[in-house]
């Protein structure tokens, strides 16, 4: 036998994707792309059983997602209702009154080796009240509720932001799935109701819908949700449960009529129990109330997000239920698991959709086969749990440094210990305004700076090095002009609505 023959011979051929929410249709609509031949793809889905559902706000990556598919913006914006995200507004979340932004991008430019928030701290203590936030272009845009595309010149303000989208992520998979059956996925409508293992290797080796007809495949990928009707109802792969870190157990979503002004940002609000979110869409707002069970009740939850959305709510508020962590293995056997199979952090960095993008990434540069190297899924697992424990870091982050004591939540989180990872930040942070870089950290410089001191965890002392490179005076004027040219530079942007009708038309 030559070389040649036995790599054809241990080729994946087929592969079933069980599930069609997001994480279902964003694997098969990209596998269809990256496989054009070879390999059958098969997606089994359930109406009966249905999606999730929500899942609208997303980070910078998806634009990569988007474009490698070959899929142009506009007709993405027009298919999924979408609208620009410049990043997120925390309000109440250090303490009651108290907001920030969380923006995409960075603050200005770095103009020597100090950070710019260095400088901002050194002109604040010399008297400057200009907010950090302003330092940022992003932000910049999104309180003047303007979007203009990032510059590409690097000298240019106007290139020091990024964005993302909003969108309906039923409408997005519903895209998707045109664009995967297009390019020969074979959609089964059914419900999996049994399935089997390989006795010897304990691999699934088939599945069996509930009308008896059995599919089988050389690989699986569990998109079937929180249940991991794979990874976890056959396999028994094992969660660990984040619960003590992320408390929030429940969500109660709602959409709304859409009001103005048409904001390029999501909103968390942080509540007596959780936070609510506020993301704009083309054709509604989406609304929800992620909170913690041990402190409200689900008709408490509900009456609270009805009484603060900001337009006539367009149905009745709709429960969720999950508990933060992740599985043991993303990859067990011959089975990967993505999407909410694989875990779920909570939305309040809109991460999920990301890690959808990120495991399908992987799947493609690990692509195993049919021998199922262990070399191959450890190393897919490794970087994987790496993955979502920097992201678990970071989301862990805005809870802890919470100054609120108005609600016994808030007053747990701010007592509770945290993973030695993120301690070690905090702690920097608070020493010297210093930044450790982790591996794998999703989030940069500019999240994290956005958020220690947005929370008022601010530093006892600047970094030694600004006193060797700029005086106070100095720092100031920069900050100064930082932000008067982000000011100008905003103010010719077309308004968001204009930027949305002018990419759709
Ligand atoms: P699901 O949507 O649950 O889809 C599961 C699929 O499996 C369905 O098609 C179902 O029919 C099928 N299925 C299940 N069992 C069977 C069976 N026995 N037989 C056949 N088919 C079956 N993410 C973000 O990125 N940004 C956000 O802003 C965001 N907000 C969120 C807010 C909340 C409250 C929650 C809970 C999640 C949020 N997410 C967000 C996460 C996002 O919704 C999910 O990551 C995304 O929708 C992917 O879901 P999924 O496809 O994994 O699962």
């Amino acid at each position: 036998m030559t070389k040649e023959k036995a790599v054809a011979d241990d080729a994946i051929r087929s592969i079933l994707i069980v599930g069609g929410g997001t994480a279902g249709w964003m694997t098969a609509a990209a596998l269809a792309h990256a496989l054009p031949r070879g390999c059958t793809i098969t997606l089994i889905e359930s109406e009966e059983i249905g999606t999730v559902g929500v899942g609208e706000a997303t980070i910078p990556p998806i634009r990569l997602f988007n474009e490698t598919l070959g899929i142009a913006e506009a007709d993405f914006l027009r298919a999924t209702q979408g609208s620009f995200k410049l990043g997120i507004e925390f309000v109440d979340w250090a303490r009651l009154g108290q907001r920030y932004f969380h923006p995409f991008g960075s603050f200005g430019k770095p103009f020597d080796l100090v950070a710019v928030h260095q400088h901002w701290l050194a002109a604040r203590a010399a008297g400057s009240t200009v907010p950090l936030d302003d330092l940022a272009m992003a932000w910049g845009a999104a309180k003047r509720n303007r979007f203009a595309r990032p510059l590409p010149d690097p000298r240019s303000i106007g290139s020091t932001f990024d964005y993302a989208y909003h969108f309906d992520a039923g409408l997005y998979a519903a895209f998707l799935r045109r664009y995967a059956e297009a390019r020969g996925v074979v959609r089964v409508e059914g419900k999996v109701a049994d399935v089997a293992l390989e006795g010897t290797s304990g691999h699934v080796a088939s599945v069996t819908l509930a009308d008896g007809r059995p599919l089988e495949a050389d690989l699986f990928v569990d998109c079937s949700g929180f249940r991991g009707l794979l990874i976890e109802g056959a396999l028994q792969t094992g969660y660990e449960d984040w619960s003590h870190w992320l408390p929030c157990d429940r969500a109660m979503a709602v959409p709304s009529a859409r009001t103005a002004p048409f904001t390029p940002f999501t909103r968390s609000t942080a509540r007596s129990a959780g936070w609510q979110w506020r993301i704009p869409l083309q054709h509604r707002t989406g609304n929800g109330y992620v909170y913690c069970s041990r402190h409200l009740s689900d008709d408490e939850a509900a009456a609270t997000l009805l009484a603060n959305l900001d337009g006539e709510a367009l149905g009745e508020p709709r429960a969720l239920r999950f508990i933060t962590g992740r599985r043991r293995l993303f990859w067990n056997r011959n089975v990967v698991a993505i999407g909410l199979a694989s875990g779920f952090m909570e939305p309040l960095e809109s991460t999920s959709i990301h890690l959808i993008q990120a495991g399908i990434s992987k799947l493609l540069a690990l692509f195993p086969t049919r021998r199922f190297d262990p070399l191959v899924t450890d190393e897919y697992n490794r970087i994987a749990i790496t993955e979502v424990e920097r992201i678990r870091d970071f989301l862990i982050l805005h809870y802890k440094l919470t100054q609120r004591a108005d609600a016994p939540l808030w007053r747990e989180c701010a007592a509770m210990a945290v993973p030695d990872t993120l301690q070690l930040k905090i702690d920097h942070f608070r020493r010297f305004g210093r930044l450790i870089a982790r591996d794998m950290d999703l989030f940069g410089a500019a999240s994290w700076s956005a958020v220690h001191i947005g929370q008022l965890n601010l530093p006892e002392a600047r970094d030694p090095l600004l006193d060797h490179v700029a005086d106070p005076a100095r720092s100031r004027a920069f900050v100064d002009q930082l932000a008067g040219a982000i000011a100008r530079a905003a103010e010719t942007m077309p308004s968001h609505g204009n930027a949305i009708a002018r990419t759709i038309a």
